[in-house]
C-alpha cells in the first residue's frame, strides 16, 4: 500500500512537537480531525495541523493513547507494508539480545520490549522453548497472526503462547485474551536457567507472562551482599531473590509473600536447585501486616528485600503508592540492623528514579535512621528503553546502608 493513500489524523496546533520529539504515543487531546472510518489498529498517516507529514501510526478509538506510532517519517511517497516492519523489528529484537553479553547465563529473556524495541504495545518473553506474548494495544491486536508467524520464524520456540490477560487491554477497548497460539502445551513443566539457577515457569497461570526476567542481575547482585547475613525477602514470588541470597551464603533466610501459589513455586525452586525447602522460612501474609508483627516483636535482619507489585498502575494513583512505599521502606528500615542493607524496588513506571529517592530518604527521617546509597539498580538489558520513551523505564532501585551510630 502506498504511504500516501493511507487515512490520516491531523493534530491540533502545536500538538506536532512531541512526534517530532519522536514520542511514540499521540494523546486523543492532541488530534483535531480523523479521516472518517477508522478502525482499531488501522495504520494512520499523521499530519501536523499545516499539513506536514510526521509519519504512521496504529488507530486506537478506544484508548486516551489515539495512536501509536510505528515509523517516524516525513516521506509519504513511499509503500506502507507493516508485515515487513514486524518481522524487521522482530528480527534484530532477537539479534540483539543474541548479541547481548548480560544474557550469557540465561536461557530466558525478553525479546520485545514494546515502544522500545519500537513495537508499541507488544511483549514477548521467551522462556527457553516458549514465547509467551501480551498484545497490549489495539495496532499490534490486529496484526497478531503476523507476529505469532514471526516469532515463530525468528525465535526457535515450539510453543507461542498468549497471556493478554493484563488489565490495559481495557483501556484499548480490548477484552483479556489467554491461549495457545502456535506449537503445544507441553505436559512436562517448563525449566528455565538463570545464572546458573533453575526456576520452573507455569507460563499459562504465573504473574504476568510466568517470572520477573526484570530483576535478573539485581537477583544476581544480591549474593554479594548475603555472606552470613539474616535476610529478610518481602514479596519474594518464585523465589529469585531468597534463592540467590542462599547462594551468598545468608545465614537464614525468610520470605513473605501473600499468595500461596508463589510460596508453593518458591519450595518447587528450591527443591530444583537441590536445596532443601527448610533453608527458607516462607510466611504466606500480608507484607504491610507482617512488617508490623516483625517491628512489635523487635526482629533484626541484616538484609532486606522490598520487591512489591506495582503501587501505582496509572498518574492518578501515585500520591496512594507514594504513601504505600513510604510505609514499607519504612518499616524495613526498623528492622535494618546497623549497618544492614537495604534493596528496594518500585516497578511502577509514573514513580521515576527522582521520586523514589525521594521517599526512600523521607522513610529513614521518619524512621529516625540515617543511610547511605551505595547503588542504584533499574531492569536488565532485555528491557531496553527507549530515550524519547522515559515510560520504558519501570523498574527502579535503591541498595542502601543504614549507617551505624
Ligand atoms: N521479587 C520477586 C517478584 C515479586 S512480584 C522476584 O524476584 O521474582 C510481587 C509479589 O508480591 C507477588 O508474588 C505477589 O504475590 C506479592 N504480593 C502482592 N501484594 C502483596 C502483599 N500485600 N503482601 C505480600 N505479598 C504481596
Amino acid at each position: 500500500m502506498k504511504v500516501d493513500s493511507l487515512p490520516t489524523i491531523t493534530l491540533k496546533p502545536g500538538r506536532e512537537k512531541s512526534v517530532i520529539r519522536h514520542h511514540p504515543w499521540i494523546f486523543s487531546g492532541a488530534i483535531d480531525r480523523t479521516d472518517p472510518g477508522l478502525e482499531a489498529g488501522d495504520s494512520v498517516g499523521i499530519r501536523s495541523s499545516s499539513g506536514a507529514f510526521l509519519g504512521i501510526g496504529a488507530f486506537s478509538p478506544k484508548s486516551q493513547i489515539r495512536c501509536r506510532i510505528w515509523e517516524f517519517t516525513d516521506n509519504k511517497s513511499g509503500e506502507w507494508d507493516l508485515q515487513t516492519l514486524l518481522l524487521r523489528r522482530i528480527e534484530q529484537a532477537h539479534l540483539n539480545r543474541k548479541n547481548d553479553k548480560n544474557l550469557k547465563y540465561t536461557d530466558s529473556f525478553r525479546l520485545v520490549h514494546g515502544e522500545s524495541d519500537l513495537l508499541p504495545g507488544l511483549i514477548v518473553d521467551i522462556y527457553k522453548d516458549v514465547a509467551v506474548i501480551q498484545f497490549l494495544s489495539s495496532g499490534v491486536d490486529l496484526y497478531r497472526e503476523e507476529i505469532v508467524q514471526a516469532v515463530a520464524q525468528v525465535a526457535n520456540v515450539s510453543t507461542i503462547y498468549e497471556r493478554s490477560d493484563a488489565e490495559v487491554r481495557a483501556l484499548e477497548g480490548l477484552p483479556e485474551l489467554e491461549g495457545l497460539l502456535y506449537g503445544e502445551i507441553k505436559t512436562k513443566p517448563t525449566v528455565i536457567v538463570e545464572n546458573d539457577l533453575k526456576y520452573q515457569i507455569d507460563y499459562t497461570s504465573g504473574h504476568k507472562t510466568g517470572f520477573y526476567l526484570d530483576q535478573r542481575d539485581n537477583r544476581n547482585q544480591i549474593r554479594q551482599y548475603s555472606s552470613n547475613k539474616r535476610v529478610l525477602d518481602c514479596f519474594s514470588y518464585s523465589g529469585g531473590f531468597s534463592i540467590n541470597s542462599l547462594v551468598g551464603g545468608a545465614s537464614s533466610i525468610t520470605a513473605i509473600d501473600d499468595s500461596g501459589e508463589a510460596i508453593s513455586s518458591l519450595h518447587e525452586n528450591l527443591r530444583l536447585n537441590n536445596f532443601s525447602v527448610d533453608a527458607v522460612e516462607c510466611i504466606q501474609n500480608d507484607a504491610f501486616k507482617q512488617l508490623r508483627l516483625f517491628r512489635d516483636e523487635a526482629a533484626q535482619f541484616d538484609l532486606i528485600v522490598l520487591d512489591p507489585p506495582k503501587f501505582a498502575p496509572t498518574r492518578k494513583q501515585i500520591p496512594n503508592a507514594a504513601r504505600g512505599y513510604k510505609d514499607i521502606n519504612l518499616l524495613a528500615l526498623k528492622l535494618l540492623s546497623s549497618n544492614g542493607v537495604l534493596f528496594t524496588f518500585s516497578c511502577s513506571g509514573g514513580v521515576d528514579m527522582a521520586l523514589f529517592h525521594k521517599i526512600v530518604a523521607g522513610a529513614a527521617l521518619d524512621a529516625g535512621v540515617d543511610i547511605q546509597v551505595i547503588g542504584k539498580m533499574f531492569q536488565a538489558s532485555d528491557h531496553p528503553v527507549l530515550s524519547t520513551f522515559p515510560e520504558g523505564e519501570y523498574l527502579k532501585g535503591l541498595i542502601c546502608r543504614k549507617i551505624k551510630k
